[in-house]
């Protein structure tokens, strides 16, 4: 696949949604993500109800609350779809010709090029993750939040607010928080969701406003749709 129509950084619930959703409507899409083990990994067991025909309800399975199970059956979904690139690197800036974006830069060295950028990177901007006394750079249990692609932002100028979310105790894993930072409201148009300081950039998910899994799932099929329109 040469440069991609539409680049989203972070498979995660609301990247991946998008992404299934455009490929299935002919776009070549690259789903760039830092773990591929970590491909649409829930904090805990997804809760329906779902968006009807989404990638959430088809991964989910009321008999099998396992969460490496539900990621297992979501990566298998987005790797089977002919349009979309599922790839494991890091993005730690965006590469920019003038204000326009025309894509990303990776810790593992290539740059991957693209007409719009999506980034869609949860909980992961400069997130601190606490356990009791100890605290950790990490957006979620096991995984690290690498700050290259926060800082690259703040360089550029944008404004962030900090969030918080918890996670409760569960019998297998202890409870703990992140702190993370999500773009400032003032940064992001709701029906658009461009970042509005770039052209071609966009913002998607837990990064730009809060909600649950299905609210992530619904974000991702309206920003399918909305750049259905763009292409057209
Ligand atoms: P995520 O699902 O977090 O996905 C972001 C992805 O981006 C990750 O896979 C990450 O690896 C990747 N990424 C990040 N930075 C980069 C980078 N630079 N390069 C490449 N990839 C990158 N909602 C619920 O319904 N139920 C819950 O139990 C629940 N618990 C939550 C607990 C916490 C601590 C938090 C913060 C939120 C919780 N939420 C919960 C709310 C929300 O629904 C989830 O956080 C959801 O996972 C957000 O979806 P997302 O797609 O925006 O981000």
């Amino acid at each position: 696949m040469g440069a991609y129509q539409v680049l989203i950084v972070g498979a995660g619930f609301a990247g991946s949604e998008a992404a299934y959703r455009l490929a299935r409507e002919g776009v070549r899409v690259g789903l760039l993500t830092q773990s591929l083990d970590s491909v649409m990994m829930p904090f805990l067991p997804p809760k329906p109800p779902f968006p009807p025909g989404s990638l959430l309800e088809r991964a989910y399975d009321p008999a099998d609350p396992r969460l490496w199970a539900f990621h297992a059956r979501a990566k298998y979904l987005l790797e089977a779809e002919r349009n979309l690139h599922l790839f494991q690197a890091t993005a730690t800036g965006l590469l920019l010709e003038g204000s326009r974006v025309v894509g990303v830069s990776t810790w593992e060295g290539p740059p991957v090029e693209a007409e719009r950028v999506v980034l869609a990177v949860g909980s992961f901007l400069g997130a601190r993750l606490r356990i009791g006394e100890v605290e950790e750079e990490a957006g979620r249990l096991s995984e690290a939040s690498y700050p290259d692609l926060f800082q690259h932002l703040l360089a550029l100028g944008f404004r962030f607010l900090e969030r918080e979310g918890e996670v409760p105790e569960t019998p297998t894993t202890p409870g703990y928080r992140v702190r993370y930072h999500a773009f400032h409201p003032e940064e992001w148009e709701a029906a658009t969701f461009r970042l509005k300081r770039l052209e071609r950039l966009y913002g998607l998910g837990l990064c730009v406003r809060e909600g649950d899994y299905a609210l992530m799932s619904q974000e991702g099929l309206r920003l399918a749709e909305h750049l259905l329109h763009e292409l057209g």
